[in-house]
């Protein structure tokens, strides 16, 4: 009789064996959303939108419900439209995706595989490292300067084998920034094969006068990439949408890769709808102002160290405080308040606090002062 085919498997050792790298990931760990005792918890750890996301953007949402059972437009027309008609660009160059984490995915896919570099800063975002280990290549860092990418410390950490960098700006989880000065010194510096991905997650939040989120580099360069999301201002993290402006020679190469339909019916509506309603944008981001100067005196005054944030977060180092973040961590979990421990980006002396309701800013400030006090 035949051997079965599972006979014939079992009497060989192989066994399913992953590409070069994915067995280097350090799986990627969210923001935590629940607290040990079970009391509704208070959620600063993962940057989102205390105010939730535009109510017409929440209608086109409840709208589509009807649509579910079509498949959405491949082509995300609508949104890219909407898009390119609030910022001005050309929306023939913009590629959607689910949440930004994806076109991060897709750019390293596409341009950096086995024996290629991809540079980012010191505390850059995990998700580059991640993606780029995933498609086995090499991540490789350099180191910043009082908590701010160098642009000087960026180059000389480049080498023949860098495909692509990648620049957080503002960067989670330090909240610091460059100019577009600095942005465009870097791209001139750059080989001209190397592409600079500028990932402006927070970019709507800063209001900055030397700050721009990159798009005109992206005009002026062949090799020049911004990234967008809709999970931070828009208040839309859970449909995971976001979107990267390119050069058309980009664009093209990842409208090949990205699935047809990588981004939802629900979410082409709601996107197309919150991009559009730039009150509301405008709404938050004065909202987050107010809230974080807030925070940051309130944890001034306390003589920690904060450093500084344009963005909707605030990095607060615990090495000169009389409590060590663990510790402070720790306290704020048992009272019900989950901030985001940052030893994963090698910050264990720090804690990142994003901004929420305003209840919520005085709740974690009240329970920060008590903890150093006790
Ligand atoms: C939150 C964040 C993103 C966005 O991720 P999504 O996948 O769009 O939710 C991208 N980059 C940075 C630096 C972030 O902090």
């Amino acid at each position: 009789m035949p051997k079965s085919a599972t006979q014939a498997v079992n009497n060989t050792v192989a066994l399913p064996t992953p590409k070069p790298g994915i067995l280097d990931i350090k799986a990627y760990v969210a923001g935590k959303s629940k607290t040990a005792t079970g009391v509704t918890p208070i959620k600063l750890s993962s940057n989102e939108n205390p105010l939730g996301a535009s109510p017409k953007s929440l209608a086109a949402y409840v709208l589509h419900a009807a649509k579910l059972g079509r498949y959405p437009d491949s082509g995300h027309v609508e949104l890219r439209e909407a898009i390119a008609s609030v910022y001005g660009l050309d929306a023939s160059r913009i590629v959607c995706g689910a949440g930004s984490d994806e076109l991060i995915g897709l750019l390293i896919h596409s341009y950096a595989g086995l024996g290629d570099e991809v540079l980012y800063s010191q505390h850059g975002f995990l998700m580059y490292k991640i993606y780029a280990q995933g498609f086995g290549a090499t991540p490789v860092t350099a180191p910043e300067v009082n908590l701010t990418t160098s642009v000087d410390n960026i180059l000389k950490a480049v080498t023949a084998k860098t495909k692509i960098v990648f620049i957080a700006n503002p960067n989670n989880p330090t909240g610091s920034y460059i100019s577009s000065e600095e942005m465009k010194r870097l791209r001139d510096a750059l080989p001209s094969h190397v592409i600079l991905a500028i990932d402006g997650a927070y970019a709507e939040y800063v209001d900055m006068p030397d700050y721009t989120a990159g798009s005109e580099l992206v005009e002026a360069t062949p090799n020049t990439v911004m990234l967008r999301t809709f999970s931070k201002i828009h208040g839309l993290s859970s449909l995971r949408l976001g979107w990267a402006y390119c050069p058309a020679a980009i664009s093209d190469i990842l409208n090949r890769v990205r699935g047809p339909f990588n981004v939802s019916g629900a979410s082409l509506a709601a996107g197309a709808e919150a991009v559009k309603d730039t009150d509301y944008t405008e709404t938050v981001k004065l909202y987050n102002q107010n809230a974080l100067n807030y925070t940051v005196k309130r944890l001034t005054d306390m003589g920690l160290h904060t450093y500084p944030s344009v963005a909707n977060f605030v990095l607060v180092d615990f090495a000169k405080a009389k409590k060590s973040s663990q510790a402070t961590n720790q306290f704020l979990m048992e009272k019900g308040i989950i901030v985001r421990d940052v030893e994963s980006y090698g910050l264990p002396t720090c804690l990142r606090i994003s901004i929420g309701k305003d209840e919520e800013n005085v709740a974690v400030c009240d329970a920060i002062e008590q903890f150093l006090k006790a």
